[in-house]
């Protein structure tokens, strides 16, 4: 069986985690916690990274850091993950879906404009595959309308847009460690990336129970005490250490995930070059991170039965997101500006083939062949 994904595991995570748990801090903010909020202040570089629970626990923060307030718009595509429209909706925002490009499956930057209200109050883009949206354009808007950007970088890590890194671009940026993302922290985890120094004292705030519990343990504050709302968003020293172990390796991780990104590019070339798929599109002012290996099918009916072929010789391709606006909650809480065109369509013929950090030669090399093998029903 070659499953969709398997956890990235390199080696030393045992060793760190064994360590955090013989030391006798496992809470939050502990040695591996600081060690790899560093690394990430000094590598992307930012202003300031504060680890969490999940992406969504970061998005969370990111609503209640620009205050987000009932009836506040906020502009995202409907072609994305739940985390990105609950983190707002919780705040009473509403939600204005912009339809995505069709060759990068990112929000279209050129349709943004046209859904902006006296009431938005944010963009929130979102990095698809790991593929950068337009922030040149994104960014542009922000300014000249007086909005907050916030990147959805969950699946963007070690990616760039014009050589900055994803999550660095907009006030704040968000990236998920969760077991189906290129780097993991042990299952589930976040990261909540501040570029704006206004949020820096508040975000700390906001994640320690609304006290200045870390201005304290810096020698700050001579008592902690409760300063505003806030809630529980730090990860265990557990789950940092895991993460310890993934950073250290975190260009190897990159590099064999490309590998594998370019062998299903090269070995299904051809069957694009027929017309019978469509294969992934990076533009040139993006690198990216080999987060995901789609292609794309004809319609909804030549995926399904794809699936099916590939399932029945124990590989497992997948497919997401249905779009938020036609899902029962995303009636309730949003409204689509303008056509929705290729939400509908391209998110009905995108197909996820298997890759994990470890993927053999000879498993890529079974897929293309069942892919290929499959060249009647394309
Ligand atoms: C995975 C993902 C999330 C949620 O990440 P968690 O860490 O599981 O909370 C949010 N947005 C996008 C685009 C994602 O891919």
């Amino acid at each position: 069986m070659i499953p969709f994904n398997k956890p990235p595991y390199t080696g030393n995570e045992e060793q760190y985690v064994l360590d955090a748990m013989q030391s006798n801090k496992i809470s939050g903010d502990g040695f591996y916690g600081k060690k790899c909020q560093q690394w990430f202040e000094e590598t992307l570089p930012c202003k300031k990274a504060l680890l969490t629970p999940s992406c969504t626990a970061a998005l969370e923060m990111a609503a209640l850091l620009i205050d987000i307030q009932p009836g506040d718009e906020v502009i995202m595509p409907s072609y994305t993950f739940v985390s990105t429209a609950n983190a707002f909706v919780l705040r009473g925002a509403k939600l204005v879906f912009v339809d995505i490009r069709q060759d990068t499956m990112n929000i279209d930057e050129n349709l943004i404009e046209a859904a902006i209200s006296p009431k938005t109050k944010a963009i929130v883009p979102v990095h698809y595959a790991g593929v950068a949206c337009e922030m040149d354009k994104i960014m542009a808007l922000s300014e000249k309308y007086g909005l907050f950007v916030i990147e959805d970088a969950a699946q963007g890590m070690m990616s760039h847009y014009k050589g900055k890194a994803l999550g660095t671009i907009g006030h704040l940026g968000t990236y998920s460690f969760h077991e189906t993302k290129n780097y993991s922290s042990g299952g589930e985890g976040g990261l909540l990336i501040i570029n704006d120094d206004r949020f820096s004292q508040r975000a700390e705030v906001i994640r320690e129970k609304g006290t200045n519990r870390s201005q304290f343990f810096r020698g700050q504050v001579d008592k902690y005490t409760w300063v505003e709302v806030g809630s529980s968003y730090l990860p265990s020293e557990l789950q940092a250490a895991y993460l310890w172990g993934q950073l250290e390796k975190a260009e190897e991780i990159k590099q064999n995930r490309l590998k594998i990104w370019q062998s299903y590019y090269d070995g299904l070339k051809f069957l694009a070059d027929k017309g019978m798929i469509e294969l992934p599109i990076v533009p040139n002012s993006c690198t990216h991170n080999a987060h995901m290996f789609y292609i794309k099918l004809k319609n909804i009916e030549v995926r399904s039965s794809l699936i099916e072929h590939l399932k029945a010789n124990d590989i497992m391709a997948v497919f997401h997101y249905i779009p938020l606006h036609s899902s029962p909650a995303g009636y309730k809480n949003s409204c689509f500006h303008g056509d929705r065109g290729f939400t509908q369509i391209e998110s009905e013929r995108l197909l996820r083939l298997p890759i994990f950090f470890g993927m053999t030669d000879k498993e890529v090399s079974k897929v293309i062949f069942h892919i290929v093998k499959q060249g009647d029903l394309l």
